[in-house]
């Protein structure tokens, strides 16, 4: 299975589970619970979630999910920009881990920066890191020059969480490789177009036609997420509610696109010519 490997030494599969809008619906609630735990038996390891997700509703169905898997999992959640100041991101972090049914959080991310200095974030998450509530931390939609502020002022931010996929390819033009060469690892969001548009992009359709899985012929997103896991410092964060969508999300670890699936994919979804404001959902 293809990884990332943290700064802090910590190894993971490139591909992790994420967590928007599950827990919303009563009547999808077992099957996105089958769905996180079939990724887990199967080898995954990351779910991202978020206090703002849904209220905590996301946070309380992994809590749910995880609760005799624990152990194997590596756990995300993220504070929003309201509450991360100092004690602000104590508090928060608390109310996250009752949520989440645990006594630990793995990593815990900025969601977007905010009004508060980041000097003051970030000497709060160095607190739950030094109590021992959070494995590590780090950020989340900042541009080069939020993170080459972050990297002056602490040595540990471990992610920057993204938007990046073949619709969203602005950040090629310098904050992927901004990331990668200071040794912090990119999570992709939304790798998957949100299930829209994307996945219908003849293109996509065209190059799965040529790839195979274990599960038989690939799909259009199982190329989308092999584009976006081909960099190596890049984890991919899709969210499968769908139990039938996640054991194909895994089969795309098997799919390494040719130098002629990478052309056609560059035609059809330029790649950036100059810098842009960075893209958020
Ligand atoms: P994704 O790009 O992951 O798309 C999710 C959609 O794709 C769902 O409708 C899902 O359907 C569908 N899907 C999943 N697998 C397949 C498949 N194999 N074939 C066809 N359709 C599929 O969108 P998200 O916005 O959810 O992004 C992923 C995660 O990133 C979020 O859940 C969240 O954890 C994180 N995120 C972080 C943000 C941030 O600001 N830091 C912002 C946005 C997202 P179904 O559910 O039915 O399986």
């Amino acid at each position: 299975m293809k990884t990332v490997t943290l700064r802090n030494g910590v190894t993971v599969p490139a591909l992790g589970m994420g967590t928007w809008n599950i827990g919303d619906s009563g009547s999808r609630r077992a099957g996105e619970i089958e769905s996180l735990r079939k990724g887990i038996e199967n080898g995954l390891r990351v779910i991202d979630t978020a206090e703002m997700y849904g209220n905590g509703r996301s946070e309380r169905l992994v809590g749910e999910a995880i609760s005799d898997l624990r152990d194997e999992v590596y756990l995300v959640s993220k504070v929003v920009p309201s509450n991360a100041s100092y004690m602000g991101v104590q508090k928060a972090c608390h109310r996250s881990l009752e949520n989440l049914g645990t006594d630990r959080l793995d990593l815990y991310l900025l969601h977007w920066r905010g009004g508060v200095p980041l000097e003051e974030t970030i000497r709060g998450l160095d607190a739950l890191q030094d109590d021992g509530l959070i494995g590590g931390w780090g950020v989340s939609n900042f541009d080069v020059d939020d993170m080459e502020e972050a990297e002056s002022l602490s040595d540990r931010c471990l992610v920057n969480q993204i938007l990046y996929s073949l619709e969203y390819r602005g950040t090629e033009f310098d904050l992927l490789d901004h990331d990668a060469d200071s040794g912090t690892v990119t999570m992709a969001y939304s790798p998957l177009g949100q299930g829209g548009d994307l996945l219908q992009h003849p293109v996509l359709h065209e190059i799965a036609s040529r790839h195979e899985t274990s599960l038989g012929a690939a799909d259009a997103a199982q190329i989308a997420l092999a584009w976006v896991m081909r960099r190596s410092n890049v984890l991919a964060i899709p969210k499968a509610g769908s139990p039938e969508h996640m054991p194909r999300n895994i089969a795309s670890m098997e799919i390494s696109l040719t130098d002629a699936d990478l052309k056609a994919l560059d035609r059809a979804f330029p790649a950036p010519k100059r810098k842009t404001s960075l893209a958020m959902i």
